[in-house]
C-alpha cells in the first residue's frame, strides 16, 4: 500500500492483549486498569484472518506486541500460524522479557525459526530501580525472577541466533545513571540498544523525558564519539550509531524532539480490533465489529485500505507537549507499543 504522502505501508503492529504482568510507571497506572473484557478481544483466528487480508494489501512485516504479548495463552501456536500466511515475510515480538524463557521452552526446536527478532524492554540494570519502574516486588531479584530472568533470556535468545534489540525509555531523575550500563550491553555482543523518547501517552505525563540528543552526549562522554551507521536494522524509525570497540549498535528513537513520520511504514491493530493509522490517532477503523457483523474479505480489505489512506503526515506529539497535557489517554499498552 502507498499512502497519500507516498509512504509504503508494509508493516503491521498487532497488540494481542492489553494485559500485562508489569505496571511500568510511564505506561500504566498503578491500579484500576480496566482490562478489555475477553469477548472484546480479537480471537487468534480473527487476527489471522485480518493478517491474511492485510498481506493481500501489501503488509509484509508483523510485530506482535501488547500489553505483554507473552501473557496470552497460545501465543506460540499463534505466531507459528502467522508465519504461514502467504506474503508475511517477517514476524518479530516486543516483550518485557519476563516470560521469554517459558516462550522458548514451549516452542522447543521450532524456537530458532519462530521469530525473526525479539525486542526486549529494559529501563535499568539496577534491581531496586527495576522494581520501582515496573512496580514489582523488590525481592524478585533474590528469587531469580524479574531482572535476572530478563538477562537470562537475553542470552538465550542471542544463543538461538535470533537478533535482539533492547529498548530503554530514559526518564529524567530516574535512570540517567543506568544509561551507560545499558548501552554497554551492545559492547561485547552484537545486539542493538535503543533509547526511546518518552511519548505523551497514558501515564507518561507523570514522568519527564530526556531528549535523545542529551542521551547521545552522555554516552559520548563515557565511550567516545557516536558514528552514524549507514545500514538499516529492522523496520522501525531508529537511527543507529557505532561506538568505538562496540560489537553492536546504539539506536535512538527521537519520536518527540525530531519525529520520524516522513518514512513511517506502519499501521496498528489493537487487541480490540481497532485499526489505527498512527500512534497519536484518536480514532480508527473498528474491524472487530465488521468481522463479527459478517463482513466479507473484500469489505474488510476495502476498510483497511481506506484507513491506510487516512494516515496523517505526522503525529501531533509536539502539540501535545506544548499544551502540557497528555491528550491521549490510552497508554502504549492499549494501543500496542
Ligand atoms: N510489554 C511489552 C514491552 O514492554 O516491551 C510490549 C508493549 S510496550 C507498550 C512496548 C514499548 O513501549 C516498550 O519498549 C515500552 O518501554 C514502550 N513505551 C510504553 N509507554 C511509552 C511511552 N509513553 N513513551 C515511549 N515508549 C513507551
Ligand atoms: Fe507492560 Fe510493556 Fe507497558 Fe511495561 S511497557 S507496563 S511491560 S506493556
Amino acid at each position: 500500500m502507498i499512502d497519500r504522502y507516498g509512504r509504503i505501508i508494509d508493516y503491521l503492529r498487532i497488540s494481542i492483549t492489553d494485559r500485562c504482568n508489569l505496571r511500568c510507571i510511564y505506561c500504566m497506572p498503578a491500579e484500576g486498569v480496566a482490562w478489555k473484557p475477553h469477548e472484546e478481544v480479537l480471537s487468534f483466528e480473527e487476527i489471522l484472518r485480518l493478517c491474511g487480508i492485510m498481506a493481500g494489501l501489501g503488509i509484509r512485516k508483523v510485530k506482535v506486541t501488547g500489553g505483554e504479548p507473552l501473557v496470552r495463552k497460545g501465543v506460540v501456536g499463534f505466531i507459528a500460524k502467522l508465519r504461514e500466511i502467504r506474503g508475511i515475510e517477517q514476524v518479530t515480538i516486543t516483550t518485557n522479557g519476563l516470560l521469554l524463557e517459558e516462550f522458548f521452552d514451549e516452542a522447543g526446536d521450532a524456537g530458532r525459526t519462530l521469530v525473526d527478532g525479539v525486542n526486549i524492554s529494559l529501563d535499568t540494570l539496577d534491581p531496586e530501580r527495576f522494581s520501582r519502574v515496573t512496580r514489582t516486588v523488590p525481592d524478585a531479584f533474590a528469587r531469580g525472577q524479574g531482572l535476572p530472568a530478563i538477562l537470562r533470556s537475553l542470552d538465550r535468545v542471542q544463543s538461538l541466533g535470533i537478533p535482539v534489540k533492547l529498548n530503554c525509555v530514559p526518564l529524567r531523575g530516574f535512570n540517567e545513571a543506568d544509561l551507560p550500563g545499558l548501552a554497554a550491553l551492545a559492547r561485547s555482543a552484537n545486539r542493538a540498544v535503543r533509547f526511546i523518547e518518552l511519548m505523551p501517552l497514558g501515564s507518561a505525563n507523570s514522568q519527564e523525558s530526556i531528549p535523545g540528543a542529551e542521551v547521545a552526549a552522555l554516552l559520548e562522554r563515557v565511550y567516545g564519539p557516536l558514528t552514524p551507521y549507514p545500514g538499516k536494522l529492522g523496520n522501525g524509525p531508529a537511527e543507529y550509531y557505532s561506538l568505538p570497540g562496540f560489537a553492536g549498535k546504539i539506536g535512538f528513537i527521537n519520536a518527540v524532539s525530531e519525529g520520524f513520520c516522513e518514512h513511517c511504514n506502519r499501521l496498528r491493530l489493537s487487541s480490540g480490533g481497532i485499526l489505527t493509522p498512527c500512534l497519536s490517532s484518536d480514532t480508527g477503523m473498528n474491524l472487530r465489529n465488521m468481522l463479527r457483523g459478517g463482513a466479507s474479505d473484500a469489505e474488510l480489505r476495502a476498510a483497511a485500505a481506506e484507513l491506510a489512506a487516512q494516515k496523517p503526515p505526522s503525529h501531533n506529539f509536539s502539540a501535545v507537549y506544548e499544551r502540557e497535557q497528555t491528550k491521549h489517554k490510552s497508554g502504549m499498552y492499549h494501543i500496542g507499543g
